[in-house]
């Protein structure tokens, strides 16, 4: 099948290369419009969630690709950078036009005494077929992306290999892998001085992971546009500070601290040491100029900068991080790299979040299991892959509900019940919205809402669900604070004592009873 089909492309070369150029824009034309026709066709066809859905992607996403391209050819010959295009249309519209006319015939006629029987197949052929092969699939046509085993065909992730980088981190808590699962976006809990060298490498594998996965589970998602997004808002974030994990201190700071002095009001090193030891030191910090000494030392020092550039200053006053400061800024550039890199995580963990806490519970519902009972269930799951593909009619959806397990749309009251038209603010968050309660719940366990937490210093434990406004966590926990106060153990009335014959008393009535010499 396919040398036939390398066979049609050299046929088709060889026609092209005496084909009009107007007559190959008129095909391209063509193939855009049946392209279009059949990127609808294909949005139209509802596909259940999972493969379906994916596959359907895959397909749609190729289609779009051919359209880009199509698109570019056509857009160069209509720019007709070389004149042949002008060419050909004077050619065409006189004053020799029946001889044009001629020689062209005579081609066509050529072509066909040296390729007789050659049959022209229009382009609808090609996309009948295409249509074709999405109601019945072959078997290749069914896994257009490729997934381990473990990722179910874009059911979960297979975190695997990252882990195993991941426990092997130096200064690394270890966890387990379910742990893991449910934590590895949160970035900002690890200490600032553990991100190095191996941790780069780490966060680098795990993002060639994401983003590779991504692009099987939804083809049609703009990765690169959505990474320039990223870059955008951290860039914004980490200039003010507020990037998480990485406080203003530990990175603006770093260049300059204290505060520029205007020196041109000041006549005399005198006036200048009336500002005091610590105003002076600031002014002098700020220039990146030693700033120690005695308030007389001080006052002379910076007033020897006056009206002069940096640059120009003897190099001995610069403080002893002046050759260091390359470096500082290197170590700068070295962690806006790593936070850059973890920006990136927290977004494909919010584009995968689904994929992830479904991951979660199928490892959880592993571990409950014995090895018996997963083998029997793994076949159970493609027995029901197997028999979900046989019927495969359209379910009628004017409303646009989302479909239920069973692949149909579900019923109105039941979207509405489960609140699926309504979206959720968090304050806690940075009054982020969620559309829909599924994802609203899922959202106190993944990274925005844990550090919003960890910013209020509150711990995020199972207290705190469904908690979104500020005011009441605080509330929450102090509550929470003073009850563990009070629930704290006791010995004096909490621990137990039992005399020889059995009997069980508390520690004071223990103590009073043997100081009586009962006991
Ligand atoms: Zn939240």
């Amino acid at each position: 099948m396919v040398a036939g089909a390398k066979v049609e492309i050299e046929k088709r070369l060889a026609f092209i290369t005496m084909e009009a150029l107007l007559e190959q824009q008129r095909r391209y034309h063509e193939e855009r419009e049946r392209l279009t026709d059949a990127m609808t066709k294909e949005m139209l066809h509802s596909a259940k969630p999972g493969r379906e859905q994916i596959n359907s992607d895959h397909r749609l996403r190729h289609l779009l690709d051919r359209y880009q391209e199509g698109t570019t050819e056509l857009k160069e010959l209509y720019e007709d950078k070389d004149g042949l295009r002008k060419e050909e249309i004077q050619a065409l519209s006189g004053p020799n036009e029946f001889a044009e006319f001629y020689s062209r015939l005579k081609g066509l006629r050529d072509f066909h005494r040296k390729h007789p029987n050659e049959i022209s197949i229009p382009m609808s052929v090609e996309f009948d077929e295409l249509a074709k092969a999405r109601d019945n699939p072959s078997d290749e046509a069914q896994n257009l992306a490729e997934f381990a085993d473990e990722e179910g065909y874009g059911k979960y992730l297979d975190l695997h290999e990252c882990y195993e980088k991941y426990i092997n981190l130096k200064g690394i808590e270890k966890v387990d892998y379910l742990t893991y699962m449910s934590t590895f976006d949160q970035l900002f809990e690890i200490p600032k001085d553990k991100k190095n060298a191996a941790y780069k490498e780490y966060l680098l594998f795990l993002l060639e992971y994401l983003e590779g996965y991504t692009q099987r589970v939804r083809p049609l998602l703009d990765i690169g546009d959505e990474m320039d997004n990223v870059k955008l808002e951290f860039e914004a974030q980490w200039t003010d500070g507020s990037f998480p994990g990485w406080p203003k201190e530990a990175t603006g700071a770093l260049a300059h601290t204290g505060a520029h002095l205007d020196l041109s009001a000041f006549s005399s090193w005198e006036e200048l040491a009336s500002l005091g030891l610590d105003r002076l030191k600031s002014a002098l910090m700020a220039l990146g100029v030693k700033c120690g000494g005695t308030l007389e030392e001080r006052a002379i020092r910076l007033f020897s900068t006056k009206g002069k550039n940096l640059e120009d200053l003897d190099p001995a006053l610069f403080a002893k991080s002046k050759p260091g400061r390359a470096g500082k800024s290197r170590d700068t550039e070295r962690q806006r790299e790593i936070g850059n890199l973890e920006a990136q995580v927290y977004r494909f963990a919010e584009v995968l979040s689904e994929q992830r806490s479904s991951t979660r519970d199928n490892v959880q519902r592993k571990q409950a299991r014995t090895g018996e009972e997963r083998e029997e269930s793994d076949d159970e799951q493609y027995a029901e892959s197997d028999s979900d593909n046989d019927d495969d009619d359209v379910p009628y959806n004017p409303k646009n509900l989302p479909l239920g397990w069973d692949g149909k749309p579900i019923p109105y009251w039941l979207y509405k019940l489960h609140g699926l038209n309504i979206s959720y603010t968090c304050e806690i968050c940075g009054n982020f919205t969620y559309k829909g309660p599924k994802a609203f719940q899922r959202h106190f366990a993944e990274w925005r809402h844990a550090h919003g937490m960890r910013c209020l210093g509150i711990p995020n434990t199972a207290h705190f669900a469904n908690v979104t406004l500020i005011e009441d966590a605080l509330a929450l926990w102090s509550k929470i604070k003073s009850t563990k106060e009070t629930d704290r153990w006791k010995s004096e009335t909490e621990e137990e004592y039992e005399d020889t014959s059995g009997n069980v008393f508390n520690k004071k009535t223990y103590e009073d009873l043997k100081r009586q010499g009962l006991l």
